[in-house]
C-alpha cells in the first residue's frame, strides 16, 4: 500500500437492514474512534436508513455514510429513484455507482455509470465507481481488457483524489467466498493506477483503489497489503460491526 494514501474501508449493506439495525450500527460507531489513525470508514446502508445513520455518524468524524446508487438527474419524474442531491440532503458524503449488481439487475451501461458519477459530484458527494470482470471473461483471458474498457467508459473527466474512488470487484468474487490470487488483484490494481495516472495526472496517483469481493476478517490483512490496494469495499462482512471493524483494523 502506498503509505501516502489513506485507506478507505467501505461497507455496502445492499438490500439489508431495517430500523432495528441501528443497534448494530451503534456498535460500529462505538468502535471507530480507535481506528481513526488507520483508515477512513464509510457505511452505505439502504436509502431508508441513510438519514438516521447520518444523523448519528455526522456528529463524529470517524465514519461517514454513503448511498448505494443515484439517478443522474437532480429531480424529476423517475418513480422509485433517488438523486444524488437527495442523498446529500439526507447526510450522505459519498455514493457507490456502477456496482455489478446494478449493472446486471438494471442493465446499467458504462455511460450511465459515468453520468451517475457526475451527478454525485454535482451534489458534492464522492463517487465510488465499481468495475470488474465476470468469471467467463477472466477464464477467456479478457479481465484486463474488460476492466480497461469499463474504466474508460465509466469515469468522468476532471476527477480528483477527493471525489473519485475506484473499486475493483470481480463479479465472480462477490458473495461467493472466492477471491482472485493476490497476483491477479495486483495486476488489475496496477492497471487501474496506470489508467488513473494517465487520465488525471498527479491526482490519479493518489486516488484510492479499493478491492471488493468476499473480503472478510480472515483474508483482509493479506488483501489490504497488496500494492495499489488502498482499502476495501465490503458486502456481507460489513453487516456485522465486529467483522467490519476487524477488517478496518487490518489496514497496514
Ligand atoms: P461481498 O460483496 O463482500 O459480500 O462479496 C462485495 C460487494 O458487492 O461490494
Amino acid at each position: 500500500m502506498n503509505p501516502l494514501i489513506r485507506p478507505l474501508i467501505a461497507g455496502n449493506w445492499k438490500m439489508n437492514g431495517l430500523r432495528a439495525s441501528q443497534a448494530e450500527f451503534e456498535l460500529m460507531l462505538a468502535g471507530t474512534a480507535e481506528l481513526a489513525d488507520q483508515a477512513d470508514l464509510l457505511v452505505c446502508p439502504p436509502a431508508t436508513l441513510i438519514a438516521a445513520f447520518a444523523e448519528r455518524a455526522n456528529a463524529s468524524t470517524a465514519l461517514a455514510i454513503g448511498g448505494q446508487d443515484c439517478h443522474p438527474d437532480p429531480a424529476g419524474a423517475h418513480t422509485g429513484d433517488i438523486s444524488a442531491e437527495m442523498l446529500a440532503d439526507a447526510g450522505a458524503r459519498a455514493v457507490i455507482v456502477g456496482h455489478s449488481e446494478r449493472r446486471a439487475d438494471h442493465g446499467e451501461s458504462d455511460g450511465l455509470v459515468r453520468q451517475k458519477a457526475e451527478a454525485a459530484w454535482r451534489a458534492g458527494l464522492a463517487a465510488i465507481v465499481c468495475i470488474g470482470e465476470t468469471r467467463q471473461q477472466r477464464d477467456l483471458g479478457h479481465a484486463v481488457a474488460v476492466c480497461r474498457d469499463q474504466l474508460k467508459g465509466s469515469l468522468p473527466d476532471g476527477a480528483r483524489a477527493d471525489n473519485l474512488v475506484v473499486a475493483y470487484e470481480p463479479v465472480w468474487a462477490i458473495g461467493t467466498g472466492l477471491t482472485p490470487t493476490p497476483g491477479d488483484i495486483q495486476q488489475i490494481h496496477e492497471l487501474i493506477r496506470e489508467v488513473l495516472a494517465m487520465r488525471f495526472g498527479v491526482e490519479g496517483t493518489s486516488m484510492r483503489i479499493l478491492y471488493g469481493g468476499s473480503v472478510k476478517p480472515a483474508n483482509a490483512r493479506e488483501l489490504l497489503a497488496i500494492p495499489n490496494v488502498n482499502g476495501a469495499l465490503i458486502g456481507g462482512a460489513s453487516l456485522k460491526a465486529a467483522d467490519f471493524l476487524a477488517i478496518a483494523a487490518d489496514c497496514p
